[in-house]
């Protein structure tokens, strides 16, 4: 679609405007879109990669309503299928700036779109360990996603750090899929549901507490951890294949910054229970909204922040200056 008076500039693709533009395409971004789409509303997604955000790296969910045991690639696969019926969504298109205005502009790496209301469902990223051997080993034996990398991992020994719900999953499915995996956790409790905790013990999962790690060691690829006992401060190195990393999220925020959204001090969205942010006819759900971070939260999210965003176009009870 092109818009009257907005030139497209060379290689910067086509120019379509609509009522909202979805950014991120996870649980919250589809669920938007259908709300978005059933009421009415002239909407697209954009999404940097594939649908699906941080579930598609979930090996198994076992509390999403309906879906006693799923996979979470499968569960997103199903979700974004039930999106396209509805709505446009283009992969592979990362917004690079947004522009507000008397509409809001978007621009892409392949387009600009006008907009009358953005909904930002941009999610989290992995937070990192942060010690000496991570980056380097990245992809050579440090993984932030198990059920990506798993498989590689079979019949070796490998380590799991962290102790919220993604640690003990990982753990639980490396372990499922031959994987000779030991649990690391800095505390000497873990944080993840009791479920996961009774599952931990009945599958004889080690766990070594109060530790962290400190290096990850290997030349090509990685051949063992440095941990350090934070109770008796004694140092020692662990023999291990892969490392997974699973110590929580970080909010994907920086357009939120580039929009002037107010933010809590972790970088997550400040929204309503409307899911409007501080500026008019935006709004954000999902991860990058903080909160519980669950993927019927993230659902609910995008569902409500597409109906205020219906309520404000069509009823507007604030008016942009
Ligand atoms: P999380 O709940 O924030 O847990 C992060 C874990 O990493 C904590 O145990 C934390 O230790 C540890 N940690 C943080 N920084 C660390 C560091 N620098 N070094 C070592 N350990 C560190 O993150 P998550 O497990 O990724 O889960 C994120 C959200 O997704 C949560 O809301 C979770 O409930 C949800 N989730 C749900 C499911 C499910 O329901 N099945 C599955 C996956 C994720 P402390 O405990 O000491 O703080």
């Amino acid at each position: 679609m092109t818009i009257e008076g907005v030139e497209s500039e060379p290689g910067e693709g086509a120019v379509g405007e609509f009522d909202v533009v979805i950014i991120g395409a996870g649980p919250a971004g589809l669920s938007a879109g259908i709300y978005a789409r059933r009421a009415g509303l002239e909407c697209v997604i954009l999404e940097k990669g594939v649908p699906g955000g941080q579930v598609l790296t979930s090996p198994n969910i076992e509390n999403y309503p309906g879906f006693p045991e799923i996979q979470g690639m499968k569960l997103m696969e199903l979700m974004a299928d039930h999106a396209r019926r509805y709505i446009e969504i283009k992969e592979g298109e990362e917004v690079l700036r947004i522009r507000g205005g008397d509409k809001f502009e978007v621009t892409t790496t392949s387009g600009r779109y006008l907009s009358r209301a953005i909904i930002l469902t941009t999610g989290s990223l992995h937070r990192k360990l942060e010690v000496p051997g991570e980056e380097g080993m990245t992809g050579r034996g440090v993984s932030y996603c198990a059920t990506c990398d798993g498989f590689f991992y079979k019949g070796r020994k490998v380590v799991v750090v962290g102790g919220g719900n993604t640690a003990l999953t990982d753990a639980l499915y490396l372990n499922s899929i031959g994987c000779d995996a030991t649990l690391i956790h800095r505390r000497n409790a873990f944080r993840a549901d009791k479920h996961l905790q009774e599952s931990i013990a009945k599958q004889k999962i080690p766990v070594l507490w109060d530790t962290v790690v400190d290096e990850i060691v290997g030349k090509d690829e990685v051949t063992g951890v440095k941990l350090r006992d934070l109770k008796t401060g004694t140092s020692r190195e662990f023999q291990t294949n892969g490392v997974f990393v699973a110590v929580g999220e970080m909010p994907t925020s920086q357009l939120a910054a580039e929009l002037g959204l107010d933010m809590d001090q972790g970088g997550f969205v400040n929204v309503d229970k409307s899911y409007r942010t501080n500026v008019p006819f935006v709004y954000a759900a999902g991860d990058v909204a903080g909160g519980i971070r669950q993927i019927v939260a993230a659902v609910h999210g995008g569902a409500a922040a597409a109906l205020s965003c219906f309520e404000d176009l069509m009823n507007p009870y604030y008016k942009r200056t």
